[in-house]
């Protein structure tokens, strides 16, 4: 094995390789080869259906994987015996719409997981949350039912809530599409603190500005393949494919 390939594989947090997804008759993976090493962010773009949502919902088996190998943090996610739990504690999500539990405050959202699948005492997992809600803003809101929150507030808490288990990835899947403008911005700040703190990130993203900004990476899918990948000067200054140019020439 050459050096540089024991070098990639030592850090790599993510490996796909040739993962292929299906909903009945319909292909909607055909074989995505991605590698994401530790720390590194990596911004998936692509038109709408090419599948993007797909593929992070494969990475911590949210979706069953018809062929193909997803490592996740050595984890094997592919493998049948794997026990998925296990994995999901390493990776943490966050949605388009927040999916915070309703009936409970801020903090009770953000201290269940841990409490539930990681066994920590409720003493333990109260201070942890109280500490991530001051890393998002948000003490003052401890209390708090989800629905009097604004949907920026929601989603800084639903943030908390996925670093509660401290996982060492984190994924978003359009993490502001839902947002009124002016909350973005509050919402790209923690992901912004996270990159800085060098957390490894897959974001989905609408958010070309951003995505160039904070992006190590920038992956363009359509029609269930990477189109092409890149640094985000260069995907985005100099694309290769007429399919991203074209993509591009639509959203920039
Ligand atoms: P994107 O996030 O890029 O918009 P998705 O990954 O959500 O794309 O969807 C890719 C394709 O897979 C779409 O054609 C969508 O209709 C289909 N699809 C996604 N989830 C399901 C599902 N649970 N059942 C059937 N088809 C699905
Ligand atoms: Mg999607």
């Amino acid at each position: 094995m050459s050096e540089a390939t024991a070098e990639t594989q030592k850090n790599a947090k993510i490996t796909v390789k040739g993962l292929r997804k299906s909903f009945g008759t319909n292909e909607v993976l055909k074989g995505i080869d991605v590698e994401i090493r530790e720390g590194e962010v990596v911004c998936v773009i692509g038109p709408s259906g090419s599948g993007k949502s797909t593929l992070l919902r494969c990475l911590n088996k949210l979706e069953e994987i018809s062929d193909g190998h997803v490592i996740v943090d050595g984890f094997d996610v592919t493998d049948p015996k794997v026990d998925i739990n296990e994995v999901r504690r390493h990776v943490g999500m966050v949605f388009q719409h927040f999916n915070l539990f309703p009936h409970m405050s801020v903090m009770e959202n953000i201290m269940l997981a841990p409490v539930e699948l990681k066994k920590a005492t409720k003493d333990e997992a109260k201070a942890q949350a109280l500490k991530l809600l001051a890393r998002v803003g948000l003490q003052e809101k401890a209390n708090a039912r989800p629905a009097s929150l604004s949907g920026g507030q929601k989603q800084r808490v639903a943030i908390a809530r996925a670093l509660a288990m401290n996982p060492g990835i984190m994924l978003f899947d359009e993490a502001t599409s839902a947002l009124d403008p002016e909350m973005v911005g509050e919402v790209l700040q923690v992901i912004r603190d996270l990159a800085a703190e060098g957390m490894t990130m897959v974001l989905v993203t609408h958010e070309m500005g951003f995505a160039k900004e904070i992006g190590d990476r920038v992956v363009f899918m359509a029609d269930g393949v990477v189109c092409e990948s890149g640094k985000p000067a260069d995907l985005f200054g100099n694309p290769q494919q007429a399919r991203t140019k074209e993509f591009l020439s639509k959203v920039l």
